[in-house]
């Protein structure tokens, strides 16, 4: 509990100062960016042109990764509201399949009838986007990512109880894959934010990160079962709520009217 309050903490003071940094940056960077638009378009058969589109590949890039500091910042305003966790899923799974490239099937298992968890649906979608790029880099030479649903019972003896969880009834989201694995080590600081095993330029380190914070934040939990050579589940436990899911014209769950 301990543990668990103190790396939360430092997830939000990290994220101040990240998020605070990030948003200044990415207005300067916006300014380069479309400078460097403009040599590009008018200025196509300079000598300047490549040089131009070089700032402009490594301004992308830079974007990239303010944009992925914003996330774990979540400097965003959050709105959380009754979700169908099945239905968020749906929603991504094709964004998801085309991230994850071809070499990659991904399966679902959803579980029927689960109670609404109180989420920012964003949020919860940059969860499994997070979740499933992780994945992917960790099956480069392809393999098979799982999403699955379904009800927990927490009670006192659960290790999640440990971890500062109340006993009660919690939905489980497992997102597994079959890559490499992770040793011990990693999967001690994988929830560190800037922790990276992946060669600098392509991991921030923020991924897990973010999602932890998102999900404690949601009165969840975020466990790793891993083993090197044969995959990893990262299991999200989020506390179920009582309240009726009831769909708005976008297919979101909403609280049914006159109940807050
Ligand atoms: P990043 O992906 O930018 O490195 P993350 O916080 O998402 O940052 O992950 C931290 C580290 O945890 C990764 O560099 C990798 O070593 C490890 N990791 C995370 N997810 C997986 C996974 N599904 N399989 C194997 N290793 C993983």
């Amino acid at each position: 509990n301990e543990v668990r309050q103190q790396r939360t903490q430092r997830l939000e003071s990290l994220g101040q100062l990240a998020g605070g940094i990030a948003h200044d940056f990415n207005n300067l960077l916006a300014v380069i960016l479309n400078y460097a638009e403009f040599i590009v378009e008018d200025g196509a058969d300079t000598p300047f042109a490549l040089d131009a589109e070089q700032i402009l590949r490594a301004g992308r890039r830079g974007s990239e990764l303010t944009h992925q500091l914003l996330a774990f910042a979540r400097r965003e305003v959050v709105r959380p509201k009754p979700l169908d966790v099945n239905r968020v899923i749906g929603e991504v799974q094709q964004m998801l399949t085309r991230s994850i490239g071809e070499h990659i099937t991904l399966g679902t298992a959803l579980v029927d009838g689960l109670p609404a968890v109180v989420a920012d649906p964003g949020q919860l979608e940059q969860v499994l986007v997070n979740l499933a790029v992780n994945a992917r880099d960790a099956m480069p030479a392809g393999g098979h990512l799982t999403i699955d649903t379904g009800l927990v019972h927490v009670d006192e003896g659960h290790p999640a109880v440990r971890e500062g969880l109340h006993p009660g009834g919690y939905v489980r989201i497992r997102v597994s894959d079959t890559g490499t694995g992770m040793p011990r080590e990693v999967i001690e600081q994988a929830f560190e934010p800037f922790f990276t095993t992946k060669p600098s330029g392509e991991g921030t380190g923020l991924g897990l990160a973010t999602v932890y914070g998102i999900v404690v934040q949601a009165g969840g939990t975020v466990q790793i079962y891993s083993e090197p050579g044969v995959g990893t589940t990262i299991s999200i436990l989020l506390p179920g709520s009582d309240a009726e899911l009831v769909t708005d014209d976008a297919g979101r769950a909403v609280r049914p009217p006159g109940r807050g």
